[in-house]
Formats: C-alpha cells, sequence, structure tokens
C-alpha cells in the first residue's frame, strides 16, 4: 500500500515502538468489543455498507438503517438494481445522500466489471465511487485479512495522543504521517482486528472533547501524551471556518380535493441535497403576505399564508434558520420538478431530507385528520 513506501522516519520509528504492544490492544479489543451486526457477519458487503453508513454518523444511529438496508438489498445485485427513490427511502434520516448515490454507483460498477463480487485488493477497491483510503483500508483488512491500516479522525486522534504529535489533524499531510505510522504498527496476522481495535479504542475509551478515559486505557504505557499530560488538549486542529447562516422561507402547500395532499420539489442535480425531493423553499425570510404572493406567482391560488413555525438546520458549511408557512391551495399542477403527494407515498416513497424535519414531522397530522388517520 503507498502509505508503506517512502515512509517517513519518525513514523516508522513511533510506528515500531507502538507495535510492540500490539497484542495488548488484540487482547482488550477481545474483551471489550461490542458485538455489532457487520461484526458478527464481516462479509465485504456488509463491512462496505457499515462503514459508508457510519461516515458522519453515530453507531446507535446506524444500527436499525443497517439491519432494514440489509434485509431489503441483501447483495451487491439487489442494490445495484434497486430504484432511486426506494434507495434514497431506505436512507431517509442518514442525511449525505451523495453517500447511498455512490454505494449504489459502486456496486453498478461491481455487476459490471467484476461479476458482481467486491474485489480483494486495496487498489481496486479504492477505484471505486465513494470508496476513500478508510473505508478501503477497512474492508481490504477486516473482511479479506490484508495488512493495510484504516485511519479515519477517530484513529488519529488516538495516534495523535499515543505519539504527543502537535500535527494538525486536518491536513492531508498529517493524515499521511498518521496513516504511516498505523501501517508500521499493524500486525500482519491480524490487521483486521487491529484496525477495528483502534477504532474501538478511539469510540469508547480514548473519547474525543478532552474526554479520554486513561485509566481504562490498555495503551496507557505506550502513551507519550499521557505521559506528558497532553491527552486532553490534543489533537490538534485548525479552527474550522465559521458556518454561513443561510434564512430560507419554507413552503408546506397542502391541497385538500378529495385526499389531501402536499406538495413537493425535486431539487437540481447537482449542489446541496442535489436531486433529492423537499418542500418548496426560497431564500431569505418572507412576511405572510410576502409569502402567499409568492406562492401566487409560481401558480397556486392561494389566498393566505399561515405561519408554521421554524427549523434550524446545520450542514457542513451551511445553517439554515427556516421559517414555515402552510398555505392551503386547490390542486393546481406546476410547471417544473413538483409532484402533489399523499400521505401514503410520503411515507412509503419519498425520502425528505431531515433538513425538513421541524416541518414534515408535522405532516402527518395534516394529510391523515381529514380520514380519521390521526398519525401523530
Ligand atoms: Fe488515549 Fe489516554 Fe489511552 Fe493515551 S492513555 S491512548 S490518551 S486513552
Amino acid at each position: 500500500m503507498n502509505a508503506q513506501r517512502g515512509t517517513p522516519p519518525d513514523a516508522a520509528e513511533q510506528g515500531a515502538r507502538l507495535g510492540r504492544y500490539a497484542r495488548a490492544l488484540l487482547s482488550w479489543y477481545d474483551a471489550h468489543r461490542r458485538l455489532l451486526p457487520w461484526r458478527l457477519d464481516a462479509s465485504p458487503y456488509r463491512v462496505w455498507v457499515s462503514e459508508i453508513m457510519l461516515q458522519q454518523t453515530r453507531i446507535e444511529a446506524v444500527l436499525p438503517y443497517f439491519d432494514r438496508f440489509m434485509l431489503a438489498l441483501p447483495t451487491v445485485e439487489a442494490l445495484a438494481a434497486c430504484g432511486e427513490d426506494t434507495l434514497l427511502k431506505l436512507w431517509e434520516g442518514l442525511g449525505y445522500y451523495s453517500r447511498v448515490r455512490n454505494l449504489q454507483k459502486a456496486a453498478r460498477r461491481l455487476v459490471q466489471e467484476f461479476g458482481g463480487e467486491i474485489p480483494r485488493d486495496y487498489e481496486a477497491l479504492l477505484s471505486l465511487p465513494g470508496i476513500g483510503e478508510y473505508t478501503a483500508g477497512a474492508v481490504a483488512s477486516i473482511s479479506f485479512g490484508l495488512p493495510v491500516p484504516a485511519v479515519d479522525g477517530n484513529v488519529m486522534r488516538v495516534l495523535a495522543r499515543l505519539t504527543a504529535s502537535e500535527r494538525d489533524v486536518l491536513l492531508p499531510a498529517s493524515k499521511r504521517w498518521f496513516t504511516a505510522v498505523a501501517a508500521a504498527m499493524l500486525p500482519h496476522d491480524a490487521p483486521g482486528a487491529f484496525n477495528q481495535a483502534i477504532m474501538e479504542l478511539g469510540e469508547t475509551v480514548c473519547l474525543p472533547n478532552a474526554e479520554p478515559r486513561c485509566s481504562a486505557c490498555p495503551l496507557a504505557e505506550a502513551c507519550l501524551a499521557r505521559r506528558e499530560g497532553t491527552a486532553r488538549r490534543l489533537p490538534v486542529r485548525s479552527p474550522k471556518k465559521a458556518r454561513r447562516v443561510e434564512q430560507r422561507t419554507v413552503f408546506v402547500c397542502i391541497s385538500r380535493e378529495k385526499e389531501p395532499r402536499v406538495l413537493l420539489h425535486r431539487r437540481a442535480d447537482k449542489g446541496l441535497l442535489a436531486g433529492l425531493w423537499e418542500l418548496p423553499n426560497t431564500e431569505g425570510w418572507l412576511s405572510p403576505g410576502e409569502a402567499a404572493a409568492r406562492a401566487v406567482q409560481q401558480g397556486l391560488p392561494a389566498s393566505a399564508a399561515e405561519p408554521f413555525g421554524e427549523g434550524k438546520h446545520i450542514f457542513s458549511h451551511i445553517e439554515w434558520h427556516m421559517r414555515g408557512f402552510l398555505i392551503e391551495t386547490p390542486r393546481v399542477e406546476l410547471a417544473g420538478d413538483y409532484r402533489w403527494v399523499s400521505g401514503e407515498e410520503l411515507a412509503g416513497l419519498y425520502a425528505l431530507p431531515s433538513a425538513f424535519r421541524a416541518f414534515s414531522s408535522r405532516l402527518p397530522a395534516l394529510l391523515y385528520k381529514e380520514r380519521g388517520l390521526e398519525r401523530l
């Protein structure tokens, strides 16, 4: 693997020093590891899907999604053949939808080029959409026993403390250095267990936000930051740029003819929440009069807009501060990517991003109450 070529001498030295404690870490992992579904059956497909789900998402949040996803799409072929709306619905609430889109793109490549098999090869894994060094390392080591490291932010935190490194973990050069340390530490007879052990240590003992539980750590003796009293301060991270705050007005348009329906809009295929269904919205905070006028401008014969609460959603670089309006209107078909959707369709087919949860969580009451099917 690339990380081992031209390993910086200080990384090789640190890796060799820490490698002497690898057995202690593996014994600790044997005794303390959590029994997670992708560990009980570590087939490459399951490990791959779990690693993609776990990006920026806590294990507890992933668990119900993982089981449901595996039940619906148990193989690479099933994932490759799944319709887009069904796929997005299975992911609804997990966020970062480009992850599941890339998962499917990769599954389609696997079907076309690898006969539906996940390749037992680090570089081939790395060539698939949505698979970076960490995920390729995790699948290669855990499912295939290949001796490659898997270094994410969690593992970097542990390594930064073990080596008392002042490197900024957000810099690519630091990631390369920590990957080289991990590669030099890695026991070649148990790479998968080792990678999972160091991840588990970061998730349960060497915790972020100045909370390391050093008294419970199997690597305490080897840890330079503990010795130097810097563990709570490490790792070093350059301050993030402040997020841009965007004010938005969200339109909850309901038509009550026959069966109640809500108006959804499909976003453009590029940019934030690309290609996803959303509640129609616009930049800026509008007054009730302006909101009703905007609806009329769009072609909806609305007479009033009633305030419908507020919501806030934090994306990685932007924060949306939203004000909602409820607009009751006759059902008019609009030009563009708009669709009137029933309660059943919303529950079973259309995935609404969690950014709209403050408003979408109230939709069942609006869409079902007329028929005595109040679901809130
Ligand atoms: Fe982390 Fe403390 Fe263990 Fe060092 S001794 S690796 S700081 S938990």
